[in-house]
């Protein structure tokens, strides 16, 4: 079995996109796809959470939900754990640097 190193979403519940694709709405977590728990280790089976294996977990904490969004809550343990990887991808990225 091949091992996938790229996190999915797993939600709480699920909405019709525009293009007829499921969307992941309510409570999102990190999923890798294979595992039976999310990346925070929640049981899915026992909390009744949804797999999205099409949506990646692309997720960050700077992200601002509206009303108009399905997503209320991301888990923020689910998200310290992706952008933890995420960081080490990425070269630093300076902040605005005084003239
Ligand atoms: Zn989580």
């Amino acid at each position: 079995m091949r091992m996938s190193s790229t996190p999915a979403v797993a939600a709480s519940s699920e909405e019709a996109g525009a293009d007829g694709v499921r969307q992941p709405g309510g409570e999102v977590h990190a999923w890798l796809p294979g595992q039976n728990q999310t990346v925070c280790g929640l049981p899915l089976s026992r909390t009744r959470l949804r797999r999205f294996p099409h949506v990646p977990f692309d997720y960050a904490s700077t992200d601002v939900l509206t009303e108009a969004d399905p997503v209320g809550f991301i888990c923020p343990r689910c998200l310290a754990a992706t952008q933890g990887r995420r960081r080490q991808e990425k070269s630093w990225v300076r902040h605005s640097p005084r003239p």
